[in-house]
């Protein structure tokens, strides 16, 4: 862990106090104030105005019933969340997790971050995320869809194209998104394009919005790479998760040149030294929503572990990509031992504190999640721009915009890790970039 300067200790103090047992929560504001020290020394206007305070405390927070009918008519209970972050950039953005495991201290942790990332991107979102402890898993698709429009029938009074604007996560893809927006269509009577992300292609959706999030944590590492005049050719990658962002991560990866040796779900991982079939992967995943155990069935070359530890597979490059505190202390030394170099977060604060110092320590180029991962969001947006037009742009214009939003948002890390003394650190970058401009935008906005 490192030491916090005097000034954003206190702050820290009091979000722990004040959010007693939210530990992903308190572990992502440590997370960025661990680089605002020298900030905080260049910018006495910032404490002044207590933008870090204001900052740590969501503008609303929303939490709600979600009562529903099983198949078999028994009457389940779940309880949804919005927390509806910072609005100062455009209006609350984020997408909505359903996985059993939300709580507040998810819910705000992921909110927290995507202020930050959404604001790295550029682009004129604010920060947000949602969700519920329901979970899709097992579940008949009249069942989600019946807890979807449950679930809309409370958040949709909170929602709107220039209020708060919601997408996927773990959990909710394409199919709960249709169910989310139908309904939210059915209750305003408004076909309001713009107020959801994710949506599929033939009712407002945008191309590569699937890809995104997969394809630009691997554009920024291959923008890693070229500073460092190198490529994914003949690089070894281990890839977490089977996900959406990880599936996508795995495409780009062996479009490039690399091979993705290895990928996981919570019941283990598969390594085929050949390469992961990708065909296979999506044929276990998208179609039959199966088991990672059924890809190594159904591929002689392919060996399944049933256990979580995919880090001890040797690999040039490793993408967490799966879930929060994947890595931790003990993982990252497996993976500096086994000559791993670069590090990126395809999912959302995979790496603890102690993996990110050891990394740091090893000189282990680490690249955090509101960096990497931003592409997700930053093509939400591209959606919401051709839902304001009515248009609908092709897949090679909308990825090429993406790789360029990745390219910038690199070198943005960069040149700021640099301006603050910090040189080819991409956390520091990241936070401060990140946390810059939101704090200008709400110094100019006044104490709201
Ligand atoms: P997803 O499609 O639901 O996939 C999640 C994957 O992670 C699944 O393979 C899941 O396996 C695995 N996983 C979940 N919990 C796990 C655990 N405790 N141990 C091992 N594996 C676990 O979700 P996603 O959209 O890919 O999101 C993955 C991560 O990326 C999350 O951190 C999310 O916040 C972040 N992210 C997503 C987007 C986006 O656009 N989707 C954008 C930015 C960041 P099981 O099926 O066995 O649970």
């Amino acid at each position: 862990m490192y030491d916090l300067h005097e000034k954003l200790s206190d702050i820290y103090a009091e979000v722990v106090r004040r959010n007693a047992g939210e530990t992903e929560f308190h572990q992502a504001v440590y997370e960025i104030l661990t680089s605002l020290a020298p900030v905080v020394a260049k910018h006495p206007e910032y404490a002044e105005a207590e933008v870090i305070r204001r900052l740590c405390e969501p503008e609303r927070q929303i939490i709600f019933r979600v009562p529903w009918l099983d198949d078999q008519g028994v009457v389940q209970i779940n309880r949804g969340f919005r927390v509806e972050f910072n609005s100062a950039l455009g209006p609350f953005k984020g997408g909505l997790r359903f996985h059993p495991s939300v709580y507040l201290g998810i819910v705000k942790f992921l909110g927290f971050e995507q202020i930050f990332k959404n604001s790295l991107t550029g682009m004129p979102i604010g920060g947000g995320k949602g969700g519920s402890d329901f979970d899709p898993k097992g579940r008949s698709n009249r069942e989600v869809m019946r807890f979807c429009q449950s679930f809309m029938t409370e958040l949709y009074r909170h929602l709107g194209e220039y209020t708060d604007v919601p997408a996927g996560d773990i959990g909710v893809g394409t199919r709960e998104i249709g169910y989310l927006f139908g309904q939210y269509k059915r209750i305003t009577n408004r076909y309001e394009s713009g107020v959801m992300t994710g949506k599929g292609l033939t009712w407002g959706g945008s191309r590569v919005r699937t890809e995104a999030t997969g394809y630009g944590t691997v554009f920024f590492v291959d923008e890693i790479l070229k500073a460092d005049k190198q490529s994914f050719e003949g690089k070894r990658v281990v890839v977490s998760g089977s996900g959406n962002v990880a599936i996508y991560a795995i495409d780009k990866v062996h479009e490039l040149g690399g091979t993705v040796v290895a990928c996981s779900d919570s019941s283990g991982f598969v390594v085929e030294d050949a390469g992961i079939d990708l065909e296979t992967l999506k044929e276990v995943k998208e179609i039959r929503r199966g088991r990672i155990s059924d890809y190594a069935d159904l591929r002689p070359a392919a060996q399944f572990h049933g256990d979580s530890n995919i880090w001890k597979v040797p690999c040039d490059i490793a993408l967490p990509c799966a879930t929060q505190n994947e890595i931790t202390g003990a993982d990252a030394t497996l993976l500096i031992d086994s000559g791993c170099r670069i590090v990126a977060e395809g999912a959302n604060m995979p790496c603890t504190p102690d993996a990110i110092k050891l990394f740091d320590e090893a000189g282990v180029t680490f690249a955090p999640g509101k960096a990497a991962n931003a592409g997700g969001v930053a093509t939400s947006a591209l959606e919401m721009q051709q839902n304001a037009s009515r248009d609908s742009w092709t897949f090679d214009v909308t990825e090429t915009r993406l790789a360029e939003i990745m390219a910038r948002i690199h070198d943005t890390c960069l040149a700021t890790a640099d301006e603050y003394g910090q040189p080819g650190n991409y956390v520091a970058g990241a936070n401060i970039a990140g946390f810059i401009r939101v704090a200008d935008a709400m110094l100019a906005l006044g104490l709201v």
